[in-house]
């Protein structure tokens, strides 16, 4: 079995989180704090990359490659865990050299990791067969791992998030990106639970069947009555992946001043969004116990600074992550 590092913060605490608007609609709503398992293999991606790693070294492997944008906190998280655990790891990124060279990726090469950058019509040939055995060829004994920690291993690590949550919640929310953690929390939930996944994405709807397969694996079969509790909502994505709008950003803002809680602006703050809204909306009964589950994510905050500043925004997301 692999232990993780002695200081990872495992379980994750589950903590109570008050705000006016759940007050007014009578829920009650608490966090499941993967955000604090660690500053660098942050959130869901430690969740994702456990039986990756776990497989890679059961199979006597040489390393793991893997995929993922020029910010990529799973190339990040990856590099650091291979490092740890005594695996090579190889990082395919999607851009070029320049691209290379930017906090995310230069952490994951002070960890061992090796990159490649590739051009955006290679990069899309990255699930084809004839692709991965031009990598096999050049890596022989290296196992793949898809980009974001995304197979039915990842969606396994994800269902340990609620079985080490025994308290009754009648909905558990999440963001998605892949949606690897959205099905391992479906594959967990119980009858009478609905889980909610708030896609970080436009036109999410087409990761809809991928759920369903990810569930299927994960329950070696059995997922027709849980696929029933899952609920993709495909409203939130605030323009597209990596967007942001000034109104989102005020609300990370105003939202960590009442509660303490920093969301991060890609995922966490459109899945609490989300919440905010289905609750004005009186979506949820009195009474309703709501899980929010908190990615991490949180060290991309000063990229998304970076950018807003270049991009000359009057506005910055002002949270203390704890990291920073
Ligand atoms: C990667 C990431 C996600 C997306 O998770 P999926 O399993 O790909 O849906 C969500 N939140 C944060 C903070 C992430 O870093």
């Amino acid at each position: 079995m692999l232990m993780p590092p002695p200081y990872f913060v495992l379980p994750s605490p589950v903590e109570p989180l008050q705000h006016p608007v759940f007050e007014a609609c009578g829920i009650s709503v608490s966090v499941k704090r993967d955000d604090k398992i660690d500053a660098k293999v942050s959130g869901n991606k430690w969740r994702k990359l456990k039986w990756n790693l776990q497989n890679a070294l059961d199979g006597k492997k040489e390393g793991i490659l893997s995929f993922g944008g020029a910010y990529s906190n799973h190339l990040h998280a990856l590099a650091f865990a291979g490092n740890y655990f005594g695996l090579k790891t190889i990082g395919l990124v999607r851009g070029h050299e320049a691209d290379l060279n930017n906090p995310t990726l230069r952490g994951a090469v002070a960890c061992g990791m090796v990159l490649h950058p590739l051009a955006r019509e290679e990069y899309r040939q990255k699930n084809q067969p004839e692709f991965l055995q031009k990598w096999a060829g050049r890596y022989p004994n290296f196992a793949h791992v898809p980009e974001g920690g995304a197979n039915a291993l990842g969606a396994r690590g994800c269902m340990e998030i609620l079985a080490e949550t025994p308290k009754a919640f009648d909905a558990v929310v999440c963001p998605v990106g892949t949606a690897t953690t959205f099905a391992g929390l479906v594959a967990a939930s119980k009858p009478g639970q609905t889980v909610y996944g708030v896609a970080a994405l436009k036109g999410a709807d087409y990761l809809q069947p991928g759920v369903e397969n990810l569930v299927a694996q994960c329950l070696e079969g059995n997922a027709g009555e849980a696929t029933f509790r899952a609920k993709l909502l495909t409203q939130f994505h605030f323009g597209g992946f990596g967007k942001v709008t000034r109104e989102l950003v005020e609300f990370i803002n105003e939202f960590y001043a009442t509660t303490g809680l920093p969301l991060d602006p890609v995922y966490t703050a459109k899945a609490m969004w989300a919440v905010i809204t289905l609750c004005e909306q009186g979506h949820w009964p009195r009474g309703t116990r709501v899980l929010f589950v908190h990615t991490g994510g949180l060290q991309g905050i000063a990229g998304m600074n970076e950018f807003l500043r270049g991009k000359k925004k009057p506005y910055q997301i002002e949270t203390d992550s704890g990291f920073l």
